[in-house]
């Protein structure tokens, strides 16, 4: 074969190799359109900082609005720190695939639950680079059979990298963000980025939580404000967003996050899922508001 023809018929191979890969994401978008339909409501949780109690606010506002009845999923978008599964007791869980789909893991309430830590093993890392970690978002989005849903809560890990804008990518129907910071002024000048970096994407920002704001003493009732206090209320203000509420350190958090349970379920009297309660009557009320 002479150089022209070969060159011709690679041509033609990449093109018939291009035709094959559009046509498969045509039909991915369409996929996902369809799944994402069936859901009513979509709120993402994002944080500037990681370990600020982000994941803990995703799994007490999902198990919140399920307490009231509603049909709820939980995204676990946090592909290298994946915590949702081990916050609801749900860790070694392995999805079901089938022609249909994969089936999300079914938690507390009903829940449905889909991470990247129901593929994997215990020890193993998730070593990906963007491309890769997008695909495997649009795949949770596309691929999983979610069902009728009234509210999509998506778990996204800290910061302002390639989850958040995959998932402002594929779902430009989202409701907003919530903001999940600490009163440290390190967490609180973050949020200024946060806000600013939704605006970038063109999602509205639900509000700002102050999470670990102070804690009440058990035994004398004494508020001692270990991380400081305020500063999440003073930039929510100063960024223009709303303020969603401050919930205090309570040790009674940590150890129902221990056994796999929301605080909100187990606790329900504590000073912490009280104010809880707060922050997702304004969720609800922007929910409202927006209808
Ligand atoms: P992130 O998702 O921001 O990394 P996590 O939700 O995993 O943070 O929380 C980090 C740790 O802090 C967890 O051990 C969690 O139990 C604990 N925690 C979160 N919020 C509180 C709180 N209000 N009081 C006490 N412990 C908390």
């Amino acid at each position: 074969m002479n150089f022209l023809a070969a060159a011709s018929v690679a041509y033609e191979r990449n093109m018939a190799q291009l035709k094959a890969y559009k046509e498969k994401q045509t039909q991915e978008d369409a996929e996902l359109k369809e799944r994402m339909g069936k859901i009513k409501h979509k709120i993402a949780i994002i944080s500037g900082k990681g370990g600020v109690g982000k994941s803990t606010v995703t799994v007490n506002l999902a198990t919140a609005f399920a307490m009231q009845g509603k049909q709820v999923g939980i995204l676990d978008a946090d592909i290298h720190g994946p915590s949702v599964p081990r916050l609801l007791g749900l860790e070694g869980k392995q999805v079901k695939a089938s022609p249909v789909g994969a089936f999300p893991i079914e938690g507390a309430l009903g829940m449905k639950i889909m991470s990247i830590d129901f593929f994997l093993n215990e020890a193993s890392p998730t070593i990906w680079r963007g491309p890769l970690k997008m695909r495997a978002i649009k795949q949770f989005l596309s691929e999983v059979v979610w069902g009728e849903l009234d509210y999509l809560f998506i778990d996204l890990p800290p910061g302002t990298g390639d989850e958040p804008l995959s998932v402002a990518q594929l779902l430009p129907e989202m409701d907003g963000v919530v903001i999940v910071t600490m009163p440290t002024q390190l967490s609180s000048s973050i949020v200024k980025k946060a806000v600013t970096f939704a605006e970038h994407l063109n999602m509205r920002t639900i509000g700002v939580v102050e999470n670990m704001s102070g804690f009440v003493c058990p035994h004398c009732g004494k508020k001692t404000e270990i991380f400081g206090s305020g500063g999440g209320e003073k930039m929510a203000k100063e960024a223009g967003v709303p303020f969603l509420g401050s919930i205090p350190i309570d040790p009674k958090v940590g150890e129902d996050t221990d056994k796999g349970t929301p605080f909100v379920l187990s606790n329900k009297d504590s000073a912490a899922a009280k104010e809880f309660m707060k922050v997702v009557a304004k969720v609800q009320e922007f929910i409202e508001n927006k209808k």
